[in-house]
């Protein structure tokens, strides 16, 4: 979107409440801060090893999002959707507080599993309330907690009903699962939800009398991509510009998950932001994906299966990994992740497609034209061609993205290095080159041109070979642009820099030390 000329604000963060870290912080007896501002560290750390191009990456637990959050609680409490209601809760008397999720462990009541937590048992799927379990025992004491009851504060969800399905209904760009599955939600009937937690670690509810509760993660967490905008509107010393990215109907919403939270971003956010009674945008689009296993097992921290992002880098350029992720990106079907796919992806894509074309064409250009991009002469109908067809990818990509269709863009990319391989193959520079040089001339500078297109149109994608491709075309300094067609042009004339192979092949042996290497040491 930045490449076609959009004013984009990209954002996320760390999502620091809930339970599994009060609970881990509690057993280790330490601060839950002293977690979240590592996890933090190490994650910001990461992202910014993959080039990830975030605006902001935040994290929940700061003050511009705890008060947001609760400025805005009060606005829909006001507006009459939140009221209090008496609930049983388990309580341990050992130490003195009341259970939610995962404070609880017990013997779930579907399949007999004996450590399913208060949330959710692992072994059957099932989605619990902590009163469900058989035999509940207290997750940092082990003692077994009695039943006492305690106010909670409850989002009236299902007044929202209508208006939900007729915004679902309405909004042309949410994927059809998205949508399908969302319309589903809402019409097997909206429960009212609890927005209140007993947990110690989180934003501190502001109704009255709501001392000692927090709000439920979940419902703080999606405020995120508000807070994270206002933040970042802040920081650039611009503090209102963010209302230009939530309040003006113009603006458009993408969000990026995985499918097991659809129902938080096509409902419950969109449901808080309907009840603040403010004009905040709704999604424009969710691009929710499906699953990715690893060697066609289920990704699991504990049972080591995996590779750690850490290890990974270390391993492997940056722009591997993204590449080969958005090539096996589980858009529309589940998809695996495997060491032979991603050793057959870097061959053939990267280095024989993409790698091998940029070096003869630069190689080239070095070798016969003193590095200068040649003076085409007349061009013949297969170098339009060739040129139709890098204007032609400009825009379909540019289509692609806008409808999130990330592994076809960046395929329909690729395509165009196969096609400057043909052309280059059926027009034989090499052998033009000691017949008839105009014409060798011609078919350099389109092939230079194509070179310059895959730069650019590799921005997103693989950030620093496009950004290696553009100094050795001396044109650092140009715009990444899909929409200027001046900006395109390489020049005849200009003078390039002698190029260096811009990927290797992945070889078995290298491919063995990666496997071997993998989910050993967890950071
Ligand atoms: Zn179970
Ligand atoms: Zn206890």
């Amino acid at each position: 979107m930045r490449a076609v000329g959009e004013e984009v604000v990209f954002v996320s963060g760390s999502d620091e409440h809930g339970t599994p870290i009060e609970v881990e912080a509690a057993r280790r007896g330490v601060d839950p801060r002293e977690i979240t501002d590592r996890n933090h560290a190490i994650v910001v750390d990461l992202f910014k090893k993959f080039n990830l191009s975030f605006d902001n990456y935040t994290r929940t637990h700061n003050e511009v999002h705890i008060k947001f959050c609760q400025e805005l609680f009060m606005k829909i409490y006001n507006n009459g959707y939140i009221y209090e209601q008496e609930v049983s809760q388990l309580y341990c008397r050992n130490c003195g507080r009341f259970l939610p999720d995962r404070f609880v462990t017990g013997v779930c009541p579907s399949c007999g599993y004996p450590r399913a937590r208060g949330d959710q048992c692992e072994a059957c799927g099932r989605v619990l309330d902590p009163l469900d379990l058989v035999e509940p025992r207290c997750s940092i004491c082990g003692e077994k907690p009695v039943v006492e009851s305690s106010p909670h504060w409850f989002f009236d969800l299902p007044r929202f009903s209508e208006r939900l399905r007729n915004w679902l209904l309405s909004n042309k760009t949410l994927p059809d699962k998205v949508r399908n599955f969302s319309l589903s939600w809402v019409r097997e009937g909206l429960k009212p939800r609890s927005v209140t937690r007993d947990n110690l670690w989180g934003i501190p509810a502001p109704f009255p009398n709501a001392g000692g509760k927090t709000i439920y993660v979940w419902f703080e967490a999606v405020l995120g991509y508000v807070t994270a905008t206002i933040e970042w509107a802040e920081k650039i010393g611009q503090p209102s510009l963010w209302k230009e990215f939530w309040l003006d109907s113009e603006t458009k919403s993408a969000y990026f998950i995985g499918k097991d939270n659809i129902p938080f971003h096509t409902v419950i956010f969109p449901a808080l932001l309907m009840a603040s009674g403010e004009p905040y945008i709704l999604p424009y689009t969710v691009s929710a994906t499906e699953y990715l296993t690893f060697e066609g097992r289920k990704f699991s921290k504990s049972q080591g299966v995996g590779i750690w992002l850490d290890q990974a880098i270390a391993m492997l350029p940056a722009d591997v990994w993204r590449y080969y992720l958005v090539k096996i990106r589980p858009e529309t079907s589940d998809s695996n992740f495997s060491y032979d796919g991603l050793q057959a992806v870097v061959n053939a894509d990267l280095n024989d497609s993409l790698g091998n074309f940029v070096h003869r064409v630069l190689t080239f250009i070095v070798n016969h034209f003193d590095g200068k991009i040649p003076q085409p002469a007349l061009l013949m109908a297969e170098d339009t061609a060739m040129l139709d067809a890098v204007e032609k990818t400009f825009t379909e990509v540019n289509n692609l993205l806008s409808k999130v269709h990330e592994r076809q863009a960046l395929e329909t990319v690729m395509q165009l290095a196969r096609d400057g391989n043909v052309y280059l193959n059926r027009r034989e520079p090499w052998k033009l080159v000691k017949t008839n040089k105009q014409e060798a001339a011609t078919v350099l500078y389109v092939a230079a041109q194509t070179v310059k297109a895959l730069a650019l149109l590799l921005h997103p994608f693989i950030p620093d070979t496009s950004k290696r491709l553009l100094e050795i075309l001396s044109q650092s300094d140009v715009k990444i642009s899909w929409t200027d067609r001046k900006l395109w042009t390489l020049a005849a004339g200009t003078l390039i820099k002698k190029p260096t192979p811009i990927f290797e092949k992945l070889s078995d042996e290298k491919l063995e030390t990666i496997k071997t290497s993998q989910a050993s040491s967890p950071s």
